[in-house]
């Protein structure tokens, strides 16, 4: 399936389905059963089986008819992490009951996997589930969990078992947020809002049909989700300065007066390096097309945040006293992380959180380290990381 084919079928869709006389959910919802959500999923899934890097043609046909989207940014836990995993090691059932809802938006999903005592060590968590019949028991606490305010199902990795070692005695789970039992509370954060919360689970009863994989898989179904979170929170297709470059070019053009010589040089450096990041995120997408994503994924988002905090402390320098006035520090539980329509304030202290979520910079330094350069490995310790226990 080519591009042509693929406008054709938009085009075709979208004469019998007028968007601006469509509800949103009533015209993602036929979207999706059309194959044209994400086309790279099977027919009957929201897909065509048709290459992943056509994507943004479909999109770009959507977009220039005024339909609407399934505002991606609100639902990204669920787009670039539960979907690929839910795919992968779900059932029939599970892939049929979930994804539809998952890609219109209608359900917003979190990520139960970061503990107080588990974060880089991921595979050290201590949330226990025990089955008593047709059910697990689900008790533990989460933390740092993105969304899960709005959120209808999470993700989760619970201990099955304690007595065999870290990795083995894992299972993934679907946790229905609304079940008794699961209490969200906000986490304020250096920006002033609550965009994660912690997640308390007492006795939540969960049945084994909301099981994701083989008990005792769990880290295994783990490893899909993190590899394609690294990807989605690095190495999303966009255009030429598009994000947090993009911003900053607009004010150099836009405010002459602010300029200086030094900056000039600095601002260009950024430029090139976003640039570069940019069209090696473009060749990650070509990988992925023919495959899973592997540890390449990890250097898009360590690039990606390391520019996002370059370039926001660059904005900070450019603008002076007027980049130190903060636009809003009320306490708030966002239904989307947008940088772009904040001030320049935010968008620096935000970018402190890109190089710890998906996995810290330090980690990834050390995956690429050794999965991608083949450089010795950092000598092992009884707390072995379990971020860099990725495949190649
Ligand atoms: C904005 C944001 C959103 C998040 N959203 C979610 C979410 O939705 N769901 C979820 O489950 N989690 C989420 N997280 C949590 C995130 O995944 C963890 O914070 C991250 O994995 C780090 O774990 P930790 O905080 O426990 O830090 P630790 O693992 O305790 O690390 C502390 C420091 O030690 C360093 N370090 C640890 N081990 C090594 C090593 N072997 N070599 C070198 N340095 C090392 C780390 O790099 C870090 O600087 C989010 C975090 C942020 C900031």
């Amino acid at each position: 399936m080519d591009a042509d084919e693929l406008r054709g079928r938009v085009r075709e869709f979208l004469a019998g389905h007028d968007p601006a006389a469509l509800d949103r959910s009533t015209f993602l919802r036929a979207r999706f059963d059309a194959g044209l959500a994400w086309i790279s999923f099977p027919v009957g899934l929201g897909g065509l089986g048709a290459p992943r890097a056509l994507q943004p043609v479909v999109d770009a046909e959507f977009a220039a008819a005024g339909a609407p989207d399934n505002q991606p940014l609100r639902i990204g836990i669920g787009l670039g992490m539960a979907a690929p995993t839910i795919l992968r090691h779900g059932t029939d059932e599970q892939r049929q009951r979930f994804l539809r809802p998952l890609w219109t938006g209608e359900e917003v999903w979190c990520q139960l996997f970061s503990e107080p005592g588990a974060g880089s060590d991921l595979a050290a968590l201590g949330t226990r589930a025990v089955r008593d019949g047709d059910d697990w028991i689900v008790t533990g606490q989460k933390v740092w969990t993105s969304m899960a305010h709005e959120a209808r199902w999470a993700i989760l990795i619970a201990r099955t078992d304690p007595d065999v070692p870290k990795h083995q005695g894992l299972t993934y789970f679907v946790c229905d947020m609304t079940a008794p039992g699961v209490e969200v509370r906000p986490l304020r954060q250096i920006t002033g809002e609550a965009e994660f919360n912690e997640v308390f689970l007492t006795d939540v009863r969960l049945p084994d049909a909301l099981r994701l994989g083989a008990v005792g898989d769990g880290w295994q179904v783990a490893r899909t989700t993190l590899m394609n979170e690294r990807v989605a929170i690095g190495g999303g297709a966009a255009p030429r300065e598009a994000g947090m470059i993009g911003v900053v070019a607009g004010e150099w053009r836009s405010r002459p007066e602010l300029r200086t010589p030094g900056q000039h040089d600095a601002l260009l450096r950024l430029w090139v390096a976003a640039e570069a990041a940019r069209l090696a995120g473009q060749r990650l997408r070509e990988q992925l097309a023919a495959g899973q994503p592997g540890a390449e994924g990890s250097a898009a988002k360590y690039a990606y945040a390391k520019l996002n905090a370059e370039i926001s402390g660059f904005e900070l320098e450019l603008l002076g006293e007027e980049g130190l006035r903060y636009d809003d520090y009320t306490m708030r539980r966002p239904s989307i992380v947008d940088w772009q329509h904040r001030s320049p304030g935010y968008r620096y202290l935000r970018a402190k959180g890109n190089s710890i979520e998906g996995g810290t910079s330090e980690i990834l330094a050390n995956i690429i380290a050794e999965r991608v350069l083949g450089l010795p490995a950092e000598p092992r310790t009884d707390t072995t990381v379990a971020w860099k226990d990725l495949p190649r």
